[in-house]
Protein backbone atom coordinates (compact mmCIF):
# COMPACT_ATOMS: atom_id res chain seq x y z
CA UNK A 1 0.00 0.00 0.00
CA UNK A 2 1.37 3.31 -1.13
CA UNK A 3 2.17 5.80 1.51
CA UNK A 4 1.52 9.48 1.09
CA UNK A 5 4.20 12.09 0.84
CA UNK A 6 4.08 15.73 1.08
CA UNK A 7 6.43 16.58 -2.27
CA UNK A 8 6.24 20.04 -1.39
CA UNK A 9 9.11 19.92 0.86
CA UNK A 10 10.98 18.80 -2.00
CA UNK A 11 12.01 21.77 -3.45
CA UNK A 12 15.36 23.32 -4.31
CA UNK A 13 15.11 25.51 -1.60
CA UNK A 14 14.54 22.62 0.94
CA UNK A 15 17.30 20.62 -0.71
CA UNK A 16 19.73 23.36 -0.48
CA UNK A 17 18.94 23.52 3.66
CA UNK A 18 20.28 20.01 3.45
CA UNK A 19 23.45 21.10 2.06
CA UNK A 20 22.70 18.95 -1.29
CA UNK A 21 23.49 20.73 -4.54
CA UNK A 22 21.20 21.48 -6.78
CA UNK A 23 20.38 18.51 -9.72
CA UNK A 24 20.46 15.90 -6.63
CA UNK A 25 17.75 13.96 -6.56
CA UNK A 26 15.90 14.17 -3.89
CA UNK A 27 14.90 10.16 -3.34
CA UNK A 28 18.54 10.33 -2.78
CA UNK A 29 18.82 12.38 0.37
CA UNK A 30 15.51 12.85 2.28
CA UNK A 31 15.23 10.30 4.84
CA UNK A 32 12.09 8.32 4.59
CA UNK A 33 11.16 5.78 7.12
CA UNK A 34 9.98 2.28 5.67
CA UNK A 35 10.34 2.79 1.94
CA UNK A 36 12.41 4.94 0.21
CA UNK A 37 11.05 7.72 -0.94
CA UNK A 38 12.23 6.23 -4.16
CA UNK A 39 10.76 3.06 -3.97
CA UNK A 40 7.16 5.03 -2.95
CA UNK A 41 7.73 7.32 -6.52
CA UNK A 42 8.29 4.20 -8.21
CA UNK A 43 5.40 2.60 -7.25
CA UNK A 44 3.28 5.23 -7.73
CA UNK A 45 4.44 6.00 -11.53
CA UNK A 46 3.35 2.16 -12.01
CA UNK A 47 -0.26 2.48 -10.54
CA UNK A 48 -2.38 3.43 -12.68
CA UNK A 49 -4.96 4.75 -10.31
CA UNK A 50 -2.26 6.96 -8.78
CA UNK A 51 -2.00 10.83 -9.78
CA UNK A 52 1.76 10.11 -10.12
CA UNK A 53 1.70 7.64 -12.68
CA UNK A 54 3.68 7.81 -15.57
CA UNK A 55 3.06 6.91 -18.88
CA UNK A 56 5.23 7.10 -21.78
CA UNK A 57 6.74 5.54 -24.78
CA UNK A 58 8.62 3.50 -22.47
CA UNK A 59 6.46 2.79 -19.97
CA UNK A 60 2.59 2.62 -20.70
CA UNK A 61 -0.16 1.85 -18.42
CA UNK A 62 -0.83 -2.02 -16.97
CA UNK A 63 -2.38 -3.14 -17.74
CA UNK A 64 -2.65 -1.54 -21.32
CA UNK A 65 -6.56 -2.22 -21.24
CA UNK A 66 -6.69 -0.42 -18.14
CA UNK A 67 -9.69 2.01 -17.80
CA UNK A 68 -11.11 4.83 -14.88
CA UNK A 69 -13.15 3.20 -11.97
CA UNK A 70 -15.32 6.32 -12.29
CA UNK A 71 -15.38 9.19 -14.81
CA UNK A 72 -17.26 12.68 -14.70
CA UNK A 73 -17.96 15.33 -16.44
CA UNK A 74 -16.50 18.67 -15.34
CA UNK A 75 -18.43 22.02 -15.16
CA UNK A 76 -16.32 23.37 -18.00
CA UNK A 77 -17.54 24.23 -21.36
CA UNK A 78 -16.25 21.18 -23.97
CA UNK A 79 -15.94 20.23 -27.74
CA UNK A 80 -16.81 16.62 -28.84
CA UNK A 81 -17.52 13.93 -26.96
CA UNK A 82 -14.82 12.84 -25.12
CA UNK A 83 -15.15 15.14 -21.87
CA UNK A 84 -14.52 13.11 -18.82
CA UNK A 85 -11.97 13.06 -16.37
CA UNK A 86 -11.22 11.60 -13.04
CA UNK A 87 -13.38 13.31 -10.63
CA UNK A 88 -9.60 14.58 -8.94
CA UNK A 89 -8.94 15.74 -12.40
CA UNK A 90 -12.30 17.52 -13.08
CA UNK A 91 -12.45 19.45 -9.84
CA UNK A 92 -8.94 20.45 -10.53
CA UNK A 93 -10.01 21.97 -13.97
CA UNK A 94 -12.95 23.52 -12.82
CA UNK A 95 -11.28 25.64 -10.69
CA UNK A 96 -8.57 26.22 -13.31
CA UNK A 97 -10.77 27.16 -15.69
CA UNK A 98 -12.87 29.76 -13.85
CA UNK A 99 -9.36 31.08 -12.41
CA UNK A 100 -8.20 31.42 -16.11
CA UNK A 101 -11.07 33.22 -16.93
CA UNK A 102 -11.08 35.36 -14.43
CA UNK A 103 -8.00 36.49 -15.06
CA UNK A 104 -8.07 37.02 -19.12
CA UNK A 105 -11.73 37.33 -19.74
CA UNK A 106 -11.55 34.50 -22.18
CA UNK A 107 -13.19 30.94 -21.52
CA UNK A 108 -11.37 28.07 -21.58
CA UNK A 109 -12.74 25.18 -22.95
CA UNK A 110 -11.69 20.85 -22.39
CA UNK A 111 -11.06 19.36 -25.80
CA UNK A 112 -10.29 16.05 -24.92
CA UNK A 113 -10.02 14.58 -21.56
CA UNK A 114 -10.80 10.23 -20.74
CA UNK A 115 -9.97 8.48 -24.45
CA UNK A 116 -10.08 4.40 -23.64
CA UNK A 117 -7.77 2.26 -24.98
CA UNK A 118 -9.56 0.75 -28.11
CA UNK A 119 -10.30 4.42 -29.10
CA UNK A 120 -6.52 5.49 -28.59
CA UNK A 121 -5.73 2.40 -30.63
CA UNK A 122 -8.02 3.60 -33.67
CA UNK A 123 -7.39 6.75 -33.21
CA UNK A 124 -3.46 5.68 -33.95
CA UNK A 125 -3.89 3.45 -36.71
CA UNK A 126 -6.06 6.35 -38.52
CA UNK A 127 -2.87 8.59 -38.40
CA UNK A 128 -1.18 5.47 -38.96
CA UNK A 129 -2.88 5.33 -42.39
CA UNK A 130 -2.99 8.81 -43.19
CA UNK A 131 0.93 10.07 -41.87
CA UNK A 132 3.00 6.80 -41.97
CA UNK A 133 3.74 5.34 -38.55
CA UNK A 134 7.51 7.63 -38.08
CA UNK A 135 5.29 10.92 -38.15
CA UNK A 136 1.89 9.06 -36.58
CA UNK A 137 4.69 8.22 -33.57
CA UNK A 138 5.92 11.95 -33.05
CA UNK A 139 2.05 13.22 -32.26
CA UNK A 140 -0.07 10.56 -31.54
CA UNK A 141 0.65 8.00 -28.97
CA UNK A 142 -0.30 4.50 -29.07
CA UNK A 143 -2.59 2.03 -27.39
CA UNK A 144 -1.78 1.79 -23.60
CA UNK A 145 0.56 4.79 -23.86
CA UNK A 146 -1.73 7.38 -23.90
CA UNK A 147 -2.14 10.10 -20.76
CA UNK A 148 -5.48 10.48 -21.81
CA UNK A 149 -6.63 6.91 -20.68
CA UNK A 150 -5.51 7.45 -17.31
CA UNK A 151 -8.23 10.21 -17.45
CA UNK A 152 -6.12 12.62 -15.52
CA UNK A 153 -4.96 14.47 -19.07
CA UNK A 154 -7.22 17.02 -20.69
CA UNK A 155 -6.21 18.88 -23.75
CA UNK A 156 -7.84 22.46 -23.41
CA UNK A 157 -7.92 25.62 -25.24
CA UNK A 158 -9.43 29.10 -25.55
CA UNK A 159 -12.54 29.68 -26.62
CA UNK A 160 -12.43 30.56 -30.33
CA UNK A 161 -9.23 29.62 -31.05
CA UNK A 162 -7.92 25.93 -32.37
CA UNK A 163 -5.62 24.29 -29.63
CA UNK A 164 -3.26 23.77 -31.56
CA UNK A 165 -2.82 27.32 -31.18
CA UNK A 166 -3.38 27.81 -27.54
CA UNK A 167 0.29 28.52 -26.71
CA UNK A 168 0.06 31.83 -28.14
CA UNK A 169 -3.71 33.13 -26.27
CA UNK A 170 -3.64 34.92 -23.36
CA UNK A 171 -5.14 31.94 -21.51
CA UNK A 172 -2.36 29.77 -23.27
CA UNK A 173 0.11 31.88 -21.26
CA UNK A 174 -1.64 32.10 -18.18
CA UNK A 175 -2.51 28.53 -18.00
CA UNK A 176 1.80 27.97 -18.52
CA UNK A 177 2.64 30.22 -15.83
CA UNK A 178 -0.50 28.83 -12.97
CA UNK A 179 -1.56 25.69 -13.91
CA UNK A 180 0.64 24.10 -11.36
CA UNK A 181 -1.43 26.09 -8.28
CA UNK A 182 -4.47 23.34 -9.31
CA UNK A 183 -1.93 20.25 -9.93
CA UNK A 184 -1.51 20.42 -13.25
CA UNK A 185 2.00 20.15 -15.42
CA UNK A 186 1.70 21.32 -19.30
CA UNK A 187 3.34 17.75 -19.66
CA UNK A 188 5.12 18.16 -22.84
CA UNK A 189 7.37 21.41 -22.27
CA UNK A 190 9.39 23.04 -24.67
CA UNK A 191 12.71 21.86 -25.74
CA UNK A 192 12.07 18.47 -23.67
CA UNK A 193 11.36 15.93 -26.87
CA UNK A 194 14.30 14.54 -26.12
CA UNK A 195 13.09 13.43 -22.91
CA UNK A 196 8.96 12.88 -23.37
CA UNK A 197 9.14 11.77 -26.52
CA UNK A 198 6.77 14.88 -28.06
CA UNK A 199 7.52 17.85 -29.66
CA UNK A 200 6.13 20.85 -27.48
CA UNK A 201 2.07 20.58 -26.36
CA UNK A 202 0.89 23.81 -24.57
CA UNK A 203 -2.47 22.63 -24.96
CA UNK A 204 -1.87 19.00 -22.80
CA UNK A 205 -2.21 19.32 -19.16
CA UNK A 206 -1.58 16.09 -16.99
CA UNK A 207 -3.35 16.14 -13.16
CA UNK A 208 -0.70 15.45 -10.84
CA UNK A 209 -2.02 16.92 -7.39
CA UNK A 210 -0.40 19.76 -6.03
CA UNK A 211 2.03 18.55 -4.33
CA UNK A 212 3.89 17.30 -7.27
CA UNK A 213 3.35 20.05 -9.74
CA UNK A 214 4.29 22.46 -6.79
CA UNK A 215 7.50 20.69 -7.08
CA UNK A 216 8.21 21.09 -10.67
CA UNK A 217 7.08 24.59 -10.51
CA UNK A 218 9.90 24.71 -7.87
CA UNK A 219 12.83 22.54 -8.65
CA UNK A 220 14.47 22.71 -12.02
CA UNK A 221 12.89 19.34 -12.93
CA UNK A 222 10.64 20.31 -16.00
CA UNK A 223 9.24 16.94 -16.95
CA UNK A 224 7.51 14.21 -14.90
CA UNK A 225 10.10 12.09 -16.32
CA UNK A 226 13.00 13.94 -13.90
CA UNK A 227 10.36 14.43 -11.02
CA UNK A 228 9.93 11.35 -10.19
CA UNK A 229 13.69 10.17 -11.25
CA UNK A 230 12.92 7.82 -14.22
CA UNK A 231 15.11 7.68 -17.58
CA UNK A 232 14.43 9.83 -20.50
CA UNK A 233 11.25 8.23 -22.91
CA UNK A 234 12.34 9.86 -26.48
CA UNK A 235 11.02 6.24 -28.34
CA UNK A 236 8.87 3.11 -28.08
CA UNK A 237 11.58 0.25 -27.38
CA UNK A 238 12.82 -0.89 -30.50
CA UNK A 239 10.33 -4.61 -29.61
CA UNK A 240 7.36 -2.55 -29.61
CA UNK A 241 7.71 -0.41 -32.86
CA UNK A 242 5.37 -1.84 -35.63
CA UNK A 243 6.81 -1.91 -39.53
CA UNK A 244 7.94 1.82 -40.92
CA UNK A 245 5.13 3.61 -42.65
CA UNK A 246 5.62 5.85 -45.62
CA UNK A 247 6.08 9.94 -44.27
CA UNK A 248 2.47 11.26 -44.64
CA UNK A 249 1.24 14.02 -47.09
CA UNK A 250 0.34 16.94 -44.96
CA UNK A 251 -0.16 18.27 -40.86
CA UNK A 252 -3.33 18.36 -39.73
CA UNK A 253 -4.60 20.23 -36.28
CA UNK A 254 -4.72 17.13 -33.79
CA UNK A 255 -5.00 15.73 -30.11
CA UNK A 256 -3.95 12.67 -30.26
CA UNK A 257 -1.59 12.21 -27.47
ZN1 LIG B 1 -3.51 15.45 -25.05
Amino acid sequence: MLRRICVTAVTTTALAGLGVAAGTSAQAVLPVPGPSLGEVTFAAADDPAHPWVLVNKTHPITPRDWAPQRLVRPDVAALGAHDRLRPVAARALEQLAAASERATGHELVLVSGYRSAAYQGDLYDRYVASHGRREADTFSARSGHSEHQTGLAADVTEAGTPFTRFGGTESGRWVREHAWRYGFVVRYPAGERAVTGYAPEPWHLRYVGVGLASHLRLSDATTLEEALGTGPAPDYPADDAGPDGSEGPEKADRSAR
